[in-house]
């Protein structure tokens, strides 16, 4: 498939919904089907796919979703640089709801979801991935990272530079204890979604970072009843508009030839198979 966006969002309708010419395109991958339809746009004079993390319906929890088919659908259009936008929850009172943090690192505490694209299994082509160790001291693009921050920034939003994120496997919210156990370690906001979307993007040598949105203190930080989904919802309602003017700040602030790392994280070490997009075609 030819390349058709170059900038990818992870993100559901509120953030497309409303933009001129949305084109509705199908895509297939060697690992099924991703959460829904990549929607096509331009945004600034760049083009934009986006793909709703849990399906248009909203109707797949965060254990469910193919993380795999939605990477690698995102770059066989042609993406390179990928934001995703996620809901968190505050670890420390100082990250009440309305909190956007830019994390510079992640935890990953996922039980069932497949990590990697190099896992031996043969694909449907009958090529069979390498094993391949990949580099991930650095889950996030630093390039993304800083365009996600100066947009807050742009628009009187203080975002916090950096921190941790933890990413449990849910659907449920943690337990007291295991919420106190996560601020005792120093980590910042806990998310249900940001892995292994990172690593994913990091195979394929797409850029990815991530903007946390804070819906409520967790409940280890917090006295009251604990997490509710309702409050989730209301809060993220309440922001949506403002993340997505940021969002799209930050896309256009995205460099259009990448001066970062991410498209050499393989360092010349052969994949076994045909990877979609930036690997392959060695574009900047
Ligand atoms: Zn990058």
């Amino acid at each position: 498939m030819s390349a058709q966006a170059e900038i990818g969002v992870i993100g559901g309708s509120g953030f497309y919904s409303f933009l001129d010419d949305v084109t509705e395109v199908a895509v297939e991958t060697p690992y099924g089907a991703p959460s829904d339809s990549v929607f096509m746009g331009e945004l600034g004079g760049r083009r934009v796919a986006f793909l709703p993390r849990h399906g248009r319906k909203h109707h797949l929890p965060p254990h469910r979703i193919n993380y795999r088919a939605n990477m690698w659908a995102l770059s066989s259009v042609g993406v390179r640089q990928v934001l995703g936008p996620c809901a968190a929850g505050g670890l420390r009172p100082e990250y009440g709801p309305g909190t956007l943090l830019v994390p510079d690192q992640l935890v990953d505490r996922t039980k069932s979801r497949v990590q990697t694209y190099f896992d031996g299994e043969p694909l449907p082509d009958g090529s069979v991935p390498n094993v391949v160790h990949l580099t991930f001291a650095d889950p996030y693009c630093a390039t993304g990272r800083q365009a996600s921050l100066a947009a807050a920034r742009e628009h009187g939003w203080d975002a916090v530079d950096g921190g941790t994120l933890c990413v449990v496997e849910g659907p449920r919210f943690s337990t007291r204890a295991e919420s106190r156990w996560h601020a005792a370690q120093g980590w910042s906001v806990v998310g249900m979604t940001g892995h292994p979307e990172a690593v994913l993007a990091r195979e394929l040598g797409v850029c990815y970072s991530s903007l946390a949105l804070v819906t409520d203190l967790d409940a280890g930080a917090e006295t009251g009843e604990g997490v509710s989904h309702e409050e989730v919802l209301r809060v993220f309602g309440q922001n949506v508009g403002r993340l997505r003017q940021v969002l799209f700040d930050a896309v256009a602030k995205l460099p259009e030839k990448r001066d970062c790392d991410c498209a050499q994280a393989l360092g010349g070490i052969d994949p076994g198979i045909e990877l979609p997009g930036a690997l392959r075609d060695q574009r900047g």
